[in-house]
This record gives C-alpha cells, sequence and structure tokens, in this order.
C-alpha cells in the first residue's frame, strides 16, 4: 500500500518584501531588499530553523509568515490557503493558525493585564466558549506550560523571565495554532533558563503537533530543535536542507564561518575557525553578484557579477558558484 503524504502546513514559494526608504534630503527614495526569492515548505509537528547574523532577513520573513506585513511579492500558502488570493473571510480564519512567540517576554505581555485576562482574550475573540469554559482551557494551558493556578489572577512584573516567556508561549498556543514562529525565543533568557524554555516548546510539539519556524542566531540551539535548516545571508538563502546533513558537513562558507564560530563542547567536534571580515554590507547599497562576495574568502571575479542561483548539491540547496571546487 502506498504511503499518503501529508500536504505541507505552511509552503513559501519565492517570497520577497522590498521597503522603500529615503535615502535623505533632495537624494530620492532608495530600495532594501530584505526579503529576496525565500522558498521552503513546512510540515505538521516539524521544525524549521532559519539562522543567520542580524539583518540576513530572518525577522522580516517572520513578520510575512505571521502575516503581520504583506509580502512585496511571491507566495505564501497556509494550509492550502494562498493567502495572496484568500478574502477577508478567509484571512480572518487563517490568522489564528500562524501564531508568533517574541524574543523579549518583557516586552510582549501587557502590563496592565492578569495572566488570566491575557490567555483569555483569544478564546474570546476566536471561539463560542463561555466565560467558565474558557477558564477551565486557561488552566489547563498554564498547566500545560508548567505555571500554577494561582498564577492566573497575578500580572506580568510578578513573574521571572522564564515564567514570562512561559506565559508568552501559553497565549500563543491558546488557540492550537498550525505553526507557530519563535523569534529567538530564549536570547533574552538567563542562559539556565534557555534548556527549560526549548524542552517546553519540544514537549508543546509532540503533544499537539504544531509546526515550528525557529528564528536564531544561535547554533546551539538551532542543532536542539531543528529538523531543516535555512541559513540566511542579506535577505536570501544560501544554504537549505536537512538539519543532520548541515550540521555535519556545512559547506556554503557563509554556512562554514557561522560554524566555525559556535564553541563546541566535544573535542571532536570543534572546527577550524573561519573569520569573516568585515561587517554586513549597507542594505542602501548591496553588493552586486554574489552578495557574501565582500567578505567570503573564495570569492573570484564571476563571483562579483553574477548572482548565484540556489541549486540541489549533495542532499541540500545551496547558492555558490563555486560550491564543487571549494568543498
Ligand atoms: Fe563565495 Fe563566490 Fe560562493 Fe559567493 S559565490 S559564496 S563569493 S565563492
Amino acid at each position: 500500500m502506498n504511503e499518503i503524504i501529508p500536504n505541507p502546513i505552511l509552503v513559501a514559494k519565492n517570497l520577497s518584501r522590498h521597503y522603500h526608504v529615503g535615502r535623505g534630503f533632495l537624494k530620492g527614495t532608495a530600495t532594501v531588499k530584505a526579503l529576496n526569492d525565500v522558498s521552503f515548505e513546512l510540515f505538521a509537528g516539524k521544525t524549521l530553523a532559519v539562522v543567520g547574523e542580524s539583518g540576513c532577513g530572518k525577522s522580516t520573513l517572520a513578520r510575512q509568515l505571521t502575516l503581520i506585513e504583506e509580502p512585496s511579492s511571491g507566495h505564501l500558502i497556509i494550509d492550502d490557503v494562498d493567502i495572496a488570493t484568500a478574502g477577508k473571510t478567509a484571512l480572518k480564519v487563517l490568522r489564528p493558525k500562524v501564531q508568533m512567540v517574541f524574543q523579549n517576554p518583557f516586552a510582549s505581555l501587557n502590563p496592565r493585564k492578569t495572566i488570566g485576562d491575557m490567555l483569555s482574550e483569544p478564546l474570546l475573540l476566536n471561539t463560542e466558549l463561555n466565560a467558565e469554559e474558557r477558564k477551565a482551557r486557561v488552566h489547563e494551558m498554564l498547566k500545560t506550560v508548567g505555571l500554577r493556578p494561582e498564577h492566573y489572577h497575578r500580572y506580568p512584573h510578578m513573574f521571572s523571565g522564564g515564567q514570562r516567556q512561559r506565559i508568552a508561549i501559553a497565549r500563543a498556543m491558546m488557540l492550537q495554532p498550525a505553526v507557530l514562529v519563535a523569534d529567538e525565543p530564549t536570547s533574552a533568557l538567563d542562559v539556565s533558563i534557555q534548556a527549560q524554555i526549548l524542552n517546553l516548546f519540544m514537549d508543546l510539539q509532540d503533544q499537539l503537533g504544531t509546526a515550528y519556524v525557529f528564528v536564531s542566531h544561535n547554533l546551539a540551539v538551532v542543532e536542539h530543535v531543528a529538523d531543516d535548516v535555512m541559513v540566511m545571508y542579506f535577505g536570501s538563502t544560501v544554504e537549505y536542507g536537512p538539519k543532520q546533513t548541515i550540521f555535519e558537513q556545512p559547506l556554503h562558507p557563509y554556512t562554514r564561518a557561522l560554524m566555525s564560530a559556535t564553541p563546541a563542547i566535544r573535542a571532536e567536534n570543534r572546527r577550524e575557525k573561519i573569520k569573516l571580515v568585515g561587517e554586513l554590507p549597507s542594505p542602501i547599497n548591496p553588493p552586486t553578484g554574489c552578495t557574501f562576495h565582500t567578505r567570503c574568502p573564495y570569492a573570484n571575479t564571476a563571483c562579483k557579477t553574477a548572482v548565484p542561483e540556489l541549486r540541489p548539491f549533495a542532499g541540500r540547496m545551496i547558492a555558490c558558484h563555486r560550491i564543487e571546487e571549494i568543498q
């Protein structure tokens, strides 16, 4: 009997987001290409980690996926519905299916609302549950994320950073979304708390089958949570594939540099350090050709003029003209 392969819960096809920004007095506007032709598929219960330095486009991608912003072009398909052609009613149904957890749990919770009110709100707006039923669901969720019933009546300032992130996760999970986008969800927390929060994410995924897009610059976190990894540089994907393939043998010079900068606990995993030269170039004046050529130790003349295509190579997708020579 043939195995039935489920449809991906989220598909991004050539997703781009460009912004028009002023250059200054009498200088007109410039186009900042924050996201360029990003494509991937995400299945229920799986995690895609999006990695790169700040300014690489990962937070812009998160905003498109959560419908906070509209893409400039490309397609975003959630649960088989293309948001480009979805009407108002369809969008209203789609929005609760993708939720977000932000980096800073101190800023993401309303200081004037009790935890009970905050967690009830999504149910009040999106379901027909009565007050009693909403309260019961909130208590159930508090327990699921490791908080206690008495926390229901407390305010955000009465909690530690780790507890606040548990509350933020609970709020995002109240409507049992199909996709959760987490933007650096542990980077504002003490190292001792980070592992607990990551384990909570993993437990919830096991219980509820939610698909995650995990935006992070921390490769140790990515190694812990991801099924697939997408490495972004300057708004574009430079390497994308299964986590194991990419962690065992990173190939793109940028991925190699990122990985070599991550301290490995086990000696056999330590990599030769590859130092990136220079800063990220200005998004207002991007380099021609491969945008990484200004920092790449392997750049040649062709790299400065031709944009490398994202193409299959060694079990992953990669965008580098010289990958056959330099691996
Ligand atoms: Fe480096 Fe050229 Fe490959 Fe870009 S295309 S990563 S500049 S070798």
